[in-house]
């Protein structure tokens, strides 16, 4: 295999970038050759925020050409597909005959082998938990070149291990996943508009019997009104109490988004005078729902403006995602957001909700509160960053993986002890280190 193609990858952050030599298998034997060679990692859609599908000077395989549909149950909803398959096709083709992906996160571009190595969650984390529910069982090419098959009956480590494994086990080939029955493509929601933390909180346990909950809130609101924002919650809406005008067509599937970002904004687009008018645009949004609701609004608003990273500008974006327990939780979040509010490093987005049991072992959620935070990238950032993770380790907390861009390893293995439980299965499986990414060198994981 001759290597000349070098590309810029980054993630969806658009930091750090990192060169890497890309190739698109179509084939087993592709990624089997590739493999061989050592210092891979493979790649989906590169919807990962940062370096956890980049590979500095090494090969990185893009999975997307991968994407066939191999076996559909429609009796029992289980789709059996290459790992290169998105959310987005397998809605596209299932949801007009009943079906959902189980677990959907707040993009429909994700490949199944992506969302199985971050071990992806969405906004019903409290009910199905993550991704790892919905798979029965994948394969997955060793570093030996073999192929075997994974699940919790065979090979039940490598199964669990892969979830938050960030690829640094092997390449996903192919998956099987059990889908959701749906009457409709339409949800019922509720919107709540809180003042502050106190009623934020108090109104997630009010509202915790829906399946389906998360809160936006005002990243620049402060003192009395810190945590002010907007909590959704909602259910899948039956056929029966659709209206009328709904029932006609009560399995319609999205439109293809024609909005785009064309290119990068200059970095002073988004400023603190900016944010503010965009945290009230999205208030406004927020609040004032439609009781029903289409997937696509209710799952994936942000997928309705293609390249929307590109609005941070060149500089690029982090998001920076932690959980921490409910115990003692609301005076973290408090100190958290206050720090924030004093840092100067203007947060764009903020995303809250309540999380359910966790599982697997470098797979992120645990019951309790994560907070999602944009921060564009700046001089101070990474300090910044690293003042905050103290606190977050102090409240026995930890960061998702799949968007972190600046975790020093120190900090990482104090926040996931159970590391050296991954890393005597990665030695197992890879004991010559050929699965290797920036992420993985940059934690040592690999
Ligand atoms: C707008 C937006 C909203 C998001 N919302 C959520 C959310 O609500 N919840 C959540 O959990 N996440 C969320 N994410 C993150 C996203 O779901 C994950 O990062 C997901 O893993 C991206 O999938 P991908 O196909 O783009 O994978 P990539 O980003 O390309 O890769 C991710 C990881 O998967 C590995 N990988 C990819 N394919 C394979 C394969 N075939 N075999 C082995 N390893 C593989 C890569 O090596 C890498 O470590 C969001 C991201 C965006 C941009």
């Amino acid at each position: 295999m001759s290597l000349t193609q070098q590309e810029t990858l980054a993630g969806w952050g658009n930091y750090p970038f990192s060169s890497s030599y890309t190739i698109h298998p179509t084939e087993v034997q592709e990624w089997q050759q590739a493999v061989q060679q050592g210092n891979f990692i493979a790649r989906g859609l590169g919807r990962s925020y940062a370096d956890q599908a980049t590979n500095k000077n090494h090969v990185v395989g893009i999975a997307t050409k991968m994407n066939r549909f191999l076996h559909w149950d429609a009796q029992q909803g289980i789709l059996q597909c290459e790992a290169g398959v998105s959310l987005e096709e397998i809605i596209t083709v299932f949801a007009p005959q009943g079906w959902l992906p189980m677990i959907c996160p707040g993009t429909k571009f994700v490949t199944i082998g992506g969302a199985i190595a971050n071990d992806i969650h969405g906004k019903a984390h409290h009910v199905d938990g993550s991704f790892m529910n919905c798979v029965l069982s994948f394969t997955i090419l060793l570093a030996n070149g073999e192929i075997v098959t994974a699940s919790r009956t065979e090979n039940a480590d490598l199964f669990i291990a892969n979830f938050g494994g960030l690829g640094l086990l092997g390449v996903i080939l192919t998956a099987t996943l059990q889908l959701r029955k749906i009457e409709t493509t339409y949800f019922r929601q509720q919107s709540v508009k809180v003042k502050n933390l106190d009623e934020m909180l108090a109104a997630l346990e009010k509202y915790a019997h829906y399946n389906y909950s998360v809160a936006w809130i005002d990243s620049l609101a402060k003192g009395d009104q810190l945590g002010r924002g907007v909590l959704t919650v909602g259910n899948a809406a039956s056929l029966a109490e659709l209206p009328p005008a709904l029932q006609q067509k009560p399995l319609q599937l999205h439109k293809k988004s024609v909005l785009q970002v064309p290119f990068f904004l200059p970095g002073f687009v988004l400023n603190n005078f900016t944010v503010r008018i965009l945290n009230k645009v999205i208030g406004f949004v927020q609040n004032s729902p439609k009781e029903f609701i289409h997937y696509e609004k209710f799952f994936f608003p942000l997928d309705a403006i293609h390249h929307w990273n590109r609005g941070y500008g060149k500089r690029g974006f982090i998001q920076y995602q932690f959980v921490i327990p409910e115990a003692g939780g609301e005076q973290t979040l408090r100190t958290i957001m206050e720090m924030i509010a004093k840092s100067g490093c203007t947060p764009f987005l903020n995303v809250f909700k309540k999380m359910g049991q966790g599982q697997g072992i470098l797979s992120f959620p645990f019951a309790g509160y994560t907070l999602a935070i944009d921060f564009p990238v700046t001089k101070g950032l990474k300090a910044f960053t690293e003042k905050l993770d103290k606190v977050v380790l102090d409240a026995g907390g930890r960061l998702y993986l799949g968007k972190d861009a600046m975790l020093e390893p120190a900090m990482f293995q104090q926040m996931y002890p159970q590391f050296t439980e991954w890393l005597a299965i990665k030695q197992k499986y890879d004991p010559e280190n050929k699965f290797t990414s920036d992420i993985g060198r940059r934690l040592q994981l690999s």
